[in-house]
C-alpha cells in the first residue's frame, strides 16, 4: 500500500512564499544575492559614511582576511539585504521592480525578538512619475493579501541612510481595532511592521541612475517578524531551534 507523504513547510519557508507570490503578481522580479559580502555594497554604496555609527551599531560580523586574500577589500556578513539592490541596479537600468529576501547577520545577544541570523525581505522600484502613493497602495496591496483582512498603511518620518525621505511603517491591528489588552497591538491598534522611503539621490548616482530623471522607492522589513504575527509565535529563537513541535503545526 502506497503510504502518504505528510509534507510540512516551515513557517519562514510560507512567509517568504507568500511575500515571492504577492509581489510577483504585482510585477516584482525575484533577486537573490550572496550572504558573504564586501564593505562597499553592504555599506560604502548604500550612502553609508566612512565613520556613520551604523557601521558599529549593526555590530557586524566581519571576515578575518587570510594571508591569501591579502590587499582584497574586507569581507562581512550581509547585515542587511539592501546590498541586493546595489548588484541589480550596476547591471539593470531602469525602469524596475525588485523583491530580495535574504539571511542577514548581526552580533548581537538573542531574546525573544533578536537572533544574530535572521531574514529581511526587501523591494526597490525605480520609475518616473511614481511617488509615496504608490509605495503607499503596492504596500497596501501585499498586507491586504498577506493577513487576508482589509489592513490599514501609515507612515511616520523616520531615518535610514540610504533613503531620504525615510519612514517607519504602521500596519492596522489585523486582530482588533485598538481595544484595551489586545496581545497584538496592545490596544494601541497599529503595529510597527518595516521601514521604507525615497532612494537617496546619491544612492541613484552612484549607480548611474539620474536622479532628476528616475524617483526610487525602497522598503525592508523582518521575515520572522511577519511570521510571528501572522501564525501567533512570541519568540523568534523557536524558528531556529529544530522544534518539530513547531514545524509538525504547519
Ligand atoms: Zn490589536
Amino acid at each position: 500500500m502506497e503510504k502518504k507523504q505528510d509534507i510540512r513547510v516551515h513557517p519562514i519557508t510560507r512567509v517568504i512564499d507568500d511575500i515571492n507570490r504577492i509581489f510577483f503578481k504585482m510585477g516584482f522580479t525575484l533577486v537573490d544575492g550572496p550572504e558573504l559580502e564586501t564593505e562597499y555594497y553592504n555599506f560604502d554604496a548604500l550612502n553609508v559614511p566612512k565613520d556613520h555609527p551604523a557601521r558599529d551599531m549593526q555590530d557586524t560580523f566581519w571576515i578575518k582576511p587570510s594571508k591569501d586574500f591579502a590587499g582584497v577589500e574586507r569581507r562581512l556578513m550581509t547585515t542587511q539585504t539592501s546590498a541586493m539592490q546595489i548588484h541589480y541596479m550596476e547591471k539593470n537600468k531602469p525602469p524596475l521592480a525588485i523583491i530580495c529576501p535574504g539571511k542577514t547577520y548581526r552580533h548581537e545577544a538573542t531574546d525573544a525578538t533578536h537572533e544574530m541570523q535572521f531574514q529581511q525581505f526587501e523591494g526597490l522600484f525605480v520609475d518616473k512619475n511614481i511617488s509615496l502613493a504608490t509605495l503607499k497602495s503596492v504596500l497596501n496591496k501585499f498586507f491586504d493579501e498577506f493577513f487576508e483582512k482589509d489592513i490599514e498603511v501609515r507612515f511616520r518620518p523616520s531615518y535610514f541612510p540610504f533613503v531620504e525621505p525615510g519612514a517607519e511603517i504602521d500596519i492596522s491591528c489585523f486582530k482588533c481595532k485598538g481595544e484595551a489588552g489586545c496581545p497584538v497591538c496592545h490596544g494601541t491598534g497599529w503595529i510597527e511592521i518595516m521601514g521604507a522611503g525615497v532612494v537617496h539621490p546619491k544612492v541613484l548616482n552612484t549607480m548611474g541612475i539620474n536622479p532628476n530623471e528616475w524617483r526610487g522607492f525602497a522598503f525592508g522589513g523582518s521575515v520572522e517578524r511577519l511570521a510571528m504575527l501572522k501564525y501567533g509565535i512570541d519568540d523568534i529563537r523557536l524558528f531556529y531551534s529544530g522544534d518539530l513541535r513547531l514545524v509538525n503545526q504547519f
